[in-house]
């Protein structure tokens, strides 16, 4: 992509979250951009955080950890690689969980006891040393759908009770959901609301802060915000349309 034209995105990106801000009355830096890269090569992570994002997400371990890789290895973006905060905001199959713990600062997508178990042992191996706690977030399927990732909102206590008893390696910060309506604006609405009131409930019963709630994509984010986002994941109004996944 065209320096510009991503200058130009990033920027508008940038105006729309101060306006969501703006209108919903909070403070701008309470809301934190992740730009969400999966799928596009690492030179464009390297050109956005040229233009100063220090955020980003991914959805697919492999090629996370890969972009990671060659970024560090480009002598020309090295540096600012360094500076770059990766969130895993994809499904993880537990059996990838020991890729993942503790190379991310924040995996958004924790949905069942057996990833957390999973995460935990690899975290708690005596060679994990420095790898130290990992933060997650539940992932709740919050339009209570058959197919979909996240736990369903009966079993977000459970589990939430799971990783408190069983996983001191972990510390939730709080709960991510991708509602069922996608690019609808106002239509996702009572689905953010919905996650902001369990994640009060499940802070209430496990006497955590909880402060993070990851909701709003390119086509909601207003919305989100509204109702409490403090991570929105933004990727086609940043990046353009992801190419296929080869
Ligand atoms: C791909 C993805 C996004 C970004 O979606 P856009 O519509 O491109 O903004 C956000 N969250 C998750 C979990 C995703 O997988």
């Amino acid at each position: 992509m065209a320096d510009e034209l991503l200058r130009e995105r990033y920027v508008r990106v940038l105006e729309g979250i101060d306006q969501a801000c703006r209108a919903a009355g909070r403070f701008r830096s309470e809301v934190r951009l992740v730009a969400v890269s999966k799928l596009h090569p690492y030179a464009l992570v390297g050109e956005a955080a040229g233009l100063g994002q220090t955020d980003f997400g991914e959805s697919y371990v492999q090629e996370a950890l890969q972009k990671r890789q060659d970024l560090a290895a480009d002598p020309a973006l090295a540096s600012l690689a360094q500076n770059i905060r990766w969130h895993m905001i994809g499904h993880v199959q537990s059996r990838k969980a020991a890729l993942v713990a503790g190379a991310f600062c924040l995996v958004h997508s924790l949905d069942s006891r057996k990833l957390a178990d999973a995460l935990e042992k690899a975290l708690a191996r005596p060679d994990a040393g420095q790898k130290g706690r990992q933060g997650v977030l539940l992932e709740v399927n919050v339009g209570q759908e058959p197919q979909k990732a996240g736990v369903m909102c009966e079993d977000l206590a459970p589990l939430a009770d799971h990783v408190r008893e069983h996983c001191p390696h972990l510390e939730i910060q709080g709960l991510m959901c991708l509602p069922p309506v996608f690019d609808a604006g106002d239509a996702a609405r009572p689905y953010f609301s919905r996650l902001r009131e369990l994640r009060d409930g499940l802070r209430a019963r496990l006497g955590l802060p909880l402060p993070e709630l990851s909701m709003g994509m390119s086509g909601d984010f207003a919305a989100a915000v509204a109702e409490g986002a403090t991570l929105v994941r933004i990727g086609t109004d940043i990046f353009g349309q992801r190419p296929a996944r080869g």
